[in-house]
């Protein structure tokens, strides 16, 4: 694959495509093909089963934007458990994050980790800070297994196709819940709100029944379909939107900042409308 076009299919009706410049690792995986290519306009990128993962080029949005809103509407994060996220974005600002103590990364795909600590350095930083944790194992069955313990749950996964099926269902849901203290938030990556609307909505149904405050925010990610994306938060106590503007922590943010904390939870009508 050099010097030629990748296209991933995005939608039945929607590809989008990137010029490769060189393909530096291909392998199937026990869960996926993994693959990453250097690409002219994105530099480095991570594709699963030929959808794009992540990219050297707007990697910090997304990392940014499913950790910071979390931890800052926690008064004290200091447990924090990752679900996917193999890459070590997530996990990386999650570190950052100064009131956090200790951070757990429940990976299912050993491959992902290695290849991206190889070829994705500076997005898999954060798998060698000292305050994280690495496991090779099913998040699903770790929440399952760990109750009453973090502070936070992120949930960093693929879209829901194979081992990440159970990552969107109401069981899964109902074990995060049990899987937090007492005042513990979760915040799952939950799609495009323009084309993945039913899901959206029936994700905010099964949350509204099992968690007392339930939120979704939003943030521009170029090479996802669409480029606008969610981010759905479920909380036993502390809502996003009561946050005190100078207790945010935003360390090296280039995304998150106080003022985007709020503003990506200002939801237009289209989008309101699917998490009321
Ligand atoms: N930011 C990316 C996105 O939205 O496309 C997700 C990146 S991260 C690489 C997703 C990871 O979730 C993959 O490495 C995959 O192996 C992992 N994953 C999928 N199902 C899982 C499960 N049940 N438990 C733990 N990790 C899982």
């Amino acid at each position: 694959m050099e010097g030629i076009w990748f296209t991933e299919k995005q939608l039945p009706g929607l590809a989008v495509s990137c010029l490769v410049k060189k393909t530096l690792h291909h392998e199937k995986s026990e869960y996926q093909d993994v693959k990453v290519v250097e690409t002219d306009t994105f530099g480095t990128m991570l594709l699963l089963d030929n959808v794009i993962q992540t990219n050297v080029r707007d990697e910090f949005i997304y990392h940014e934007m499913i950790s910071f809103p979390a931890l800052n509407t926690h008064p004290n994060p200091e447990n924090v458990l990752v679900i996917g996220g193999g890459d070590g974005g997530t996990i990386r600002e999650v570190a950052k994050h100064p009131r956090v103590k200790k951070a757990t990364l429940v990976e299912i795909d050993g491959v992902v980790v290695e290849v991206s600590k190889k070829y994705l350095p500076t997005i898999a930083a954060g798998l060698e800070d000292p305050k994280v944790e690495v496991k090779i194992d099913d998040g699903i069955k770790h929440v399952k297994d760990n109750k009453n313990t973090y502070d936070v749950i992120l949930v960093d996964s693929t879209d829901p196709i194979g081992p990440a099926v159970g990552l969107f269902a109401k069981e899964f849901y109902t074990d995060v819940f049990n899987a937090l203290k007492e005042d513990g938030i979760f915040v799952a990556q939950t799609a495009s709100p323009v084309f993945n609307g039913e899901m959206i909505k029936r994700i905010h149904k099964d949350l509204g029944e099992i968690f007392p405050v339930k939120d979704l925010y939003v943030a521009t990610i170029p090479t996802y379909p669409g480029g606008y994306w969610c981010f759905t938060m479920g909380s036993k106590k502390h809502s996003p939107r009561e946050v005190a503007k100078e207790s945010i922590a935003a360390p090296n943010t280039r995304y998150y900042s106080p003022d985007v904390h709020f503003g990506a939870l200002a939801l237009p009508p289209f989008v309101e409308e699917l998490v009321k």
